[in-house]
């Protein structure tokens, strides 16, 4: 027997995770964030540090948007195998958790309809962007991660080949935050994947920003990269704000994923300080 899960439960679960991910920055990036602020020499750069520290700060004691860029609303779901969602598609469910989130939460509603012609507001931040995953289990994992466009839009895939090798990736990476500049409202964590295909790098790019901050890939090599870009990164002097300084990136992950014997893409996902995302189950 299936275990059955009502399609109310579930936009109940998103709703508060919504909420909550805009409201509370996760406690490992405000961390980096205090960190960044102790290791920062420029002052400009420093003083930029402290109003984002004492910004997230405000909004969850204030219950206040972290940004007023409230995001697209992405939403991972790893769905249990043995559960059934009854009342509703899954689609319906979390729109309804994302509306009335957004709504509720006075969040900035920023979807638009159409994105060529009449660009017209959906008022409450629907549709959201689902990432659906079946997995073995009874129980399902939802991680609501609203996405600013000022990061998205400065994020880039290109078609490696695979004698680009090692250094091909450093240099796109660092490429793709330096163009950037200060506007993917640094310090940025970089999400990257190597590998796979057009459709799927983008993806890991961007799930592997939900990792913990610091953590590493377990492969050894993969790990070193990550230390490698993010030290070239910090070398760019882009700083927090953009106005200079050591810290222009908190943290650098990369996936690694099975590709095609002649390819090699790689998808650059930046990411604001504002780093948002909250994970519950049911
Ligand atoms: S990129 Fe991030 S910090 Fe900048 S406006 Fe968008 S959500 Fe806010």
């Amino acid at each position: 027997m299936p275990r059955l899960i009502d399609s109310d439960e579930l936009s109940r679960l998103v709703r508060d995770l919504a909420l909550k991910a805009n409201f509370v920055l996760p406690r490992d990036v405000r961390d980096v964030l205090s960190s960044a602020l102790e290791l920062e020499r420029v002052e400009l750069a420093r003083s930029a540090l402290e109003d984002l520290v004492l910004n997230f700060q405000m909004a969850e004691t204030e219950k206040m948007p972290i940004c007023q860029d409230c995001g697209l609303a992405v939403v991972f779901v790893d769905w249990g195998q043995e559960v059934l969602l009854t009342g509703g598609s899954l689609q319906e469910a979390v729109d309804l958790g994302i509306r009335d989130a957004y709504v509720e939460g006075y969040l900035r509603k920023s979807v638009v309809y159409d994105p060529v012609y009449d660009r017209r507001n959906s008022f409450d931040n629907t549709p959201a962007v689902i990432h659906l995953r079946m997995v073995p289990g009874d129980r399902v994992e939802v991680t609501v991660a609203p996405k600013g466009m000022g990061s998205e839009n400065m994020s880039a895939i290109r078609m490696l080949k695979p004698a680009d090798g090692e250094e091909g990736v450093l240099r796109f990476i660092e490429e793709v935050v330096s163009s950037a500049g200060p506007n993917s409202c640094p310090p940025v964590v970089v999400g990257v994947a190597v590998g796979g295909n057009f459709e799927t790098a983008p993806l890991w790019a961007k799930r592997s920003l939900l990792r913990p901050m610091g953590q590493r890939n377990p492969d050894p090599r993969y790990a070193r990269l990550e230390e490698e870009a993010l030290r070239r990164i910090n070398r760019l002097g882009i700083g927090a704000g953009g106005y200079g300084g050591l810290v222009t990136a908190l943290d650098v992950r990369i996936e690694a994923l099975p590709t095609h014997i002649a390819g090699m893409p790689v998808a650059v996902n930046l990411c604001c300080h504002a780093l948002r995302h909250a994970k519950g189950v049911i």
